[in-house]
């Protein structure tokens, strides 16, 4: 989305212009790197239940696939742009290669309001995008996930209309899958827990005990409903969420000040993180505008729904009791914002590796289906801890070491990673 005249693939090139300066990147890698390789523009026409046909709009990019095949989620928002999904399948590279993990970056994303379809109609519309790119993507070319507003059933009829296709049982084709269908333990926690786990570790390096602190959130999707709820159980409080209500057009700041029950929170949120007003009233939460949630007297906040929501205008009212700020979301903070966090020396844990976790499991569930044996919970969130905790301090001591800001120390080891990779394979 480009909110307020922000658009990320300019935020994502000129981020990524300005390390390639730090690193001092050959020009052709730069030229390669600093674009998407592959776009894929598509209409989907979907049967709906009154009997008349719609037409959708459908997108994947793959960015590069010098470490692995791409790799990324799909989102399915009525205001998706193409520039911000160029902009996230970058970031999608850069991703994978912070954690290391053996693959690239894409992004994919349908022009809908899924909250408007039913679900035989959010159905044909998943299959409908598979019968668009189903020769571009694939096991070993290209693996979608959910992302905003999609979830494992959508990935379950994307899988299936794959194989129907196809001939075959392809599971390694999409991730985040349910559990028992090819889906991994521990996927629908991943991305929120990867995030506790790298704010946990940002915390240690600012000798703060985190029993002792308070967070605010954007958003109550799947990031910020499993963030907030390893955060609470390892003692924080949650005093504030904000989240998009469908019904007004707009968004609410939900508080209570004493810490939100999260438990509650989300028996009264529907699938998509929109909270019933009504029962967070009779539950005693505060409701106030959807801008608030940046402005609690908090230690932490995690912006954890959508891009452009850290703006020099939203900083201006960040409290001066904020430490940390975790991106659970991708490209929440604007290039200008950069240079007010640095300024303010606020700690930051850089979306590409904040909220990588949901990636690295995806990638656990890609082993687990290519063995066709599948891990316990434990070992799953075991193996993400490590991942997620070794790719933070990895960045942490770079940072510290050359003196760079924790976005640019994270770019700098995923920038070179994947450069290397297209080096060796003799492409630039
Ligand atoms: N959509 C998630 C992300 O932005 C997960 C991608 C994946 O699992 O491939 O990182």
């Amino acid at each position: 989305m480009t909110e307020k005249g922000y658009n990320p693939y300019i935020t994502a090139q000129t981020q990524f212009d300005n390390v390639a300066d730090i690193i001092g990147l050959d020009q052709s890698v730069r030229e390669f790197l600093r674009q998407p390789s592959h776009e894929y523009h598509f209409t989907i026409p979907v049967k709906m239940d009154d009997g008349t046909t719609k037409v959708f709009n459908g997108y994947r990019i793959q960015h590069n696939d010098a470490r692995g095949p791409a790799k990324g989620g799909i989102r399915f928002h009525p205001h998706e742009t193409i520039d911000t999904i160029r902009a996230l399948s970058m970031w999608m590279t850069w991703k994978c290669a912070v954690v290391d993990i053996p693959l690239g970056g894409g992004k994919g994303g349908i022009i809908c309001d899924p909250h408007n379809l039913s679900k035989g109609e959010q159905e044909r519309l998943c299959r409908g995008f598979v019968r668009q790119l189903g020769r571009n993507m694939g096991p070993v070319i290209d693996i979608p996930a959910p992302d905003v507003m999609t979830n494992g059933q959508h990935m379950l009829w994307m899988m299936d209309e794959y194989e129907v296709i196809f001939g075959g049982r392809y599971p390694g084709v999409i991730t985040g899958k349910p559990v028992g269908m090819g889906g991994s333990l521990g996927r629908t926690e991943a991305t929120g827990y990867g995030v506790i786990y790298t704010l946990r570790e940002a915390l240690k390096t600012l000798n703060v005990d985190i029993t002792s602190t308070t967070a605010s959130i954007q958003g109550f999707g799947n990031v910020a409903e499993y963030a907030a709820r390893l955060y609470t159980s390892m003692g924080g409080k949650v005093i504030a969420i904000s989240c998009w209500d469908q019904q007004d057009n707009k968004a609410y700041t939900f508080r209570n000040s004493n810490g939100l029950d999260i438990e509650q929170m989300v028996s009264i949120k529907d699938s998509f993180g929109t909270i019933d007003k009504y029962k967070a009233q009779e539950l005693g939460c505060e409701i106030l505008d959807g801008g608030e949630w940046i402005a609690q007297d908090v230690d932490i906040l995690l912006p954890c729904a959508l891009e452009n929501q850290i703006t020099p205008e939203t900083f201006a009212k960040i409290s001066q009791q904020v430490k940390i700020i975790c991106e659970g979301a991708n490209g929440p903070t604007t290039l200008e914002s950069d240079e007010l966090i640095k300024a303010r020396n606020i700690y930051l844990v850089p979306d590409f590796l904040c909220n990588a976790g949901g990636v690295t499991c995806s990638y656990f569930e890609q082993v687990q289906c290519n063995m066709n044996y599948f891990w316990t919970k434990e070992e799953v969130l075991e193996k993400l801890d490590d991942k997620m905790t070794a790719a933070f301090w990895a960045v942490h001591k770079l940072a510290q070491d050359k003196n760079l800001y924790m976005r640019d120390a994270a770019y700098v080891i995923a920038i070179n990673r994947v450069a290397k990779a297209v080096k060796l394979r003799g492409w630039v």
